[in-house]
């Protein structure tokens, strides 16, 4: 099996495994026990804590964990509105956030919040310009992700930083692609509010971060015990919370020579794609990019095909977002850069880890040529386009 889809989720690393094993066999007390069965685990939740932290340039105070990135980004927005009241309604984001973003700011719409979608460019970037045009004095929230999940576009976020801090606006940025993948520190950035996951860097899924800047007012989202400096309840994922630190501890020690390697091949792959199969676009920004994304669209195409006849050869792609698949709606952020519905439809998401080979990429490569030859073999839209352009 060739697995491609490491934006959707990565395989837990052996050794994260490793990590996280004694929290359930030997050290499972609670963390909040005075017993020193609980001291074990609180002692290496607070390990994690302290590697997040340095992992991001914040203090470990500053760091809440949470079930996940959806639950972060959940908590960032809704929190983040609902203790403005005095100061007003109005939330910036783009039309190219991920759905835990954009469906909780469609929840606001419906408890009267007014929400501006900013648009982005061909290319999938946002234009700091355009934001800061679209700011007004009641605006309370800017949300913009570091890295796109779909086309793996890097935002200028330093410079929407410094809008917002500028004009003591809180900032959320969705880190969840970013985090372990691109240099990201919150005080040169000037972020308030930063999630993250630990499953999208080889840790394991149902844990995640919410970075809350100190000083900043954001009230508990989930109600109960008084975990967390009472901001978030619940009996703490030690476990989970374990191998999210030793995976960012991986990931971060690697960080640079993971990335120079990634991308060398998602270039080569580029490259091949784009010199041997006709009629394809690149999606997203060809260098302001993650090191593992590529993402295609094919004319004369359906993605869900080119992914049926993949899997039947041994590779793991995506085409979209994972979270959008069953669905027949193409995705909103190939929309957003401007492809039509059967060029959205035609697309295709390989992301890469620090394990695929480039052996890997090519035998991808060769498949997913002689795929889209043999889908296209059947569209007489093809034929007759062939004979013309794309
Ligand atoms: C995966 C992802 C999320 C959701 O994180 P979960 O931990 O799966 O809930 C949010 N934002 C982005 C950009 C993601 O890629």
């Amino acid at each position: 099996m060739i697995y491609l889809d490491n934006a959707a989720t990565t395989r837990t690393a052996p050794e994260v495994v490793e990590a996280m094993l004694p929290y359930f066999t030997e050290n499972y007390g609670n963390p909040g026990g005075i017993y020193s069965l609980g001291s074990a685990g609180r002692k290496a939740v607070n390990e994690a804590r302290r590697i997040l932290a340095g992992a991001l340039g914040a203090r470990q105070e500053e760091i809440y964990f949470t079930s996940g990135g959806t639950e972060a980004d959940n908590w960032a927005v809704k929190a983040a509105a609902e203790s403005r009241p005095g100061r007003g309604r109005h939330i910036v984001t783009t039309k190219i956030e991920h759905n835990a973003v954009l469906n909780a700011c469609r929840y606001l719409e419906k408890q009267g919040f007014e929400v501006t979608y900013l648009d982005v460019d061909e290319n999938g970037m946002v234009d700091p310009g355009r934001l800061k045009a679209a700011l007004r004095p009641d605006t309370i929230l800017i949300s913009v992700m570091a890295a796109n999940n779909e086309i793996g576009s890097i935002q200028p976020i330093g410079q929407i930083g410094a809008i917002a801090r500028e004009r003591n606006i809180l900032f959320h940025t969705d880190a969840v692609q970013a985090f372990g993948q691109i240099p990201l520190d919150v005080e040169a950035l000037k972020i308030d509010l930063l999630s993250a996951s630990a499953h999208k860097l080889n840790g394991p899924k149902g844990v995640g971060m919410l970075y809350i800047r100190s000083g900043v007012e954001l009230p508990a989202f989930v109600h109960g015990g008084a975990q967390e400096r009472s901001r978030r309840a619940g009996t703490e994922n030690v476990p989970g919370i374990v191998g999210f630190g030793a995976a960012v501890k991986r990931a971060l020690g690697s960080m640079e020579e993971r990335a120079e390697r990634e991308t060398q091949l998602r270039d080569h792959l580029i490259r091949r794609i784009e010199s041997e199969i006709p009629c394809c676009r690149l999606n997203g920004h060809r260098s302001k990019r993650l090191p593992g994304n590529v993402s295609f669209s094919f004319s004369y195409v359906e993605g869900e095909s080119v992914l049926i006849m993949l899997d039947m050869a041994g590779i793991c792609a995506s085409s979209g977002s994972a979270c959008t698949s069953g669905s027949p709606d193409p995705s909103h952020v190939l929309l957003a850069i401007g492809l039509k519905h059967e060029e959205a439809r035609g697309s295709l998401r390989l992301t890469l880890s620090g394990e695929n080979t480039r052996e890997e990429l090519d035998t991808a490569v060769d498949s997913l040529k002689e795929i889209i030859q043999r889908l296209r073999d059947m569209s007489p839209l093809y034929q007759e386009a062939i004979r013309t352009r794309c």
